[in-house]
């Protein structure tokens, strides 16, 4: 019995021992061409296993294009050959321009503004209400709103907006300066006591917990002296708009903020 057990096992192993040996085989078959891993047609890796057909520099220069916003792989490899085409100066008065960019500009000590000075040139701006101070998520919004001409007063940018599940809280934005530089007008520009908040936050869900926050903090300085106006931009339909073409949330909004005639 015993001798027939071992016969069997005997047996099996030398079924198994070809299979093993055919397995390895194809294992070393696809390690040394690779069928996979180049697909006909396609350059082969070069010596230093870079799959491209690309000098090293150009190859870098697309892959950091393909990094930035709405750039893909076709638009990245399109700019890099087309700074390879172009005059030697213009290419690399673009590389001293985005040096400049991470090298001087810097953000506002009062405000929190693009600048490249201590202080940005609307707090410098001495013919600016001081008293006023517009508070924004981005400085692309204080962009927006000064391009309509509309406003004279100082801005504060938040860097961003409360947001709890993307884990943005009061301490990861401009909160604490706005509060300090209402509560010391040596910290506000030209050094004026700051008499009106105006929220301009976005008119999203976060945009909205984020001004209700400021609107229920900056309430408790309202009581406190009685010298500060807090308000939020007007929404609502736009001039030159009709009823008919108007969103949902904009009709909501505009209802909601309805003025005495
Ligand atoms: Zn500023």
């Amino acid at each position: 019995m015993i001798r027939l057990a071992c016969s069997m096992l005997a047996g099996l192993a030398r079924l198994l021992r070809p299979e093993a040996k055919v397995l390895r085989m194809s294992e070393s078959k696809d390690e040394n061409q690779s069928p996979r891993a180049v697909p006909k047609g396609r350059a082969k890796p070069r010596s230093g296993g870079r799959n491209s057909v690309y000098p090293i520099p150009v190859d870098r220069l697309i892959s950091e294009l393909n990094r930035l916003p709405g750039i893909g792989r076709r638009s990245a490899e399109r700019l890099a050959f087309h700074l390879l085409k172009s005059p030697k100066d213009d290419a690399l008065a673009l590389a001293a321009a985005i040096t400049d960019l991470k090298q001087a500009v810097r953000h506002c000590a009062i405000c929190f503004n693009l600048t490249d000075t201590e202080a940005c040139a609307i707090c410098d701006d001495g013919r600016r209400e001081r008293n006023k101070v517009l508070v924004i998520e981005q400085p692309k919004d204080l962009l927006a709103i000064e391009q309509t001409g509309m406003y004279r007063g100082l801005y504060h940018v938040l860097m961003g907006r409360l947001s709890p599940l993307d884990g943005v809280e009061p301490v990861d934005l401009t909160i604490a300066s706005l509060l300090g530089r209402i509560g010391d007008p040596s910290k506000n520009a030209g050094g004026e006591a700051v008499t009106e908040i105006i929220l301009g936050l976005n008119p999203t869900l976060e945009g909205d917990g984020t001004a209700m926050y400021l609107h229920d903090l900056l309430s408790e300085k309202t009581d406190a002296d009685g010298r500060l106006r807090v308000s939020r931009l007007a929404r609502g339909l736009p001039s030159g708009g009709s009823l008919e073409f108007a969103n949902k949330a904009v009709l909501a909004d505009a209802i909601a903020g309805r003025q005495r005639m």
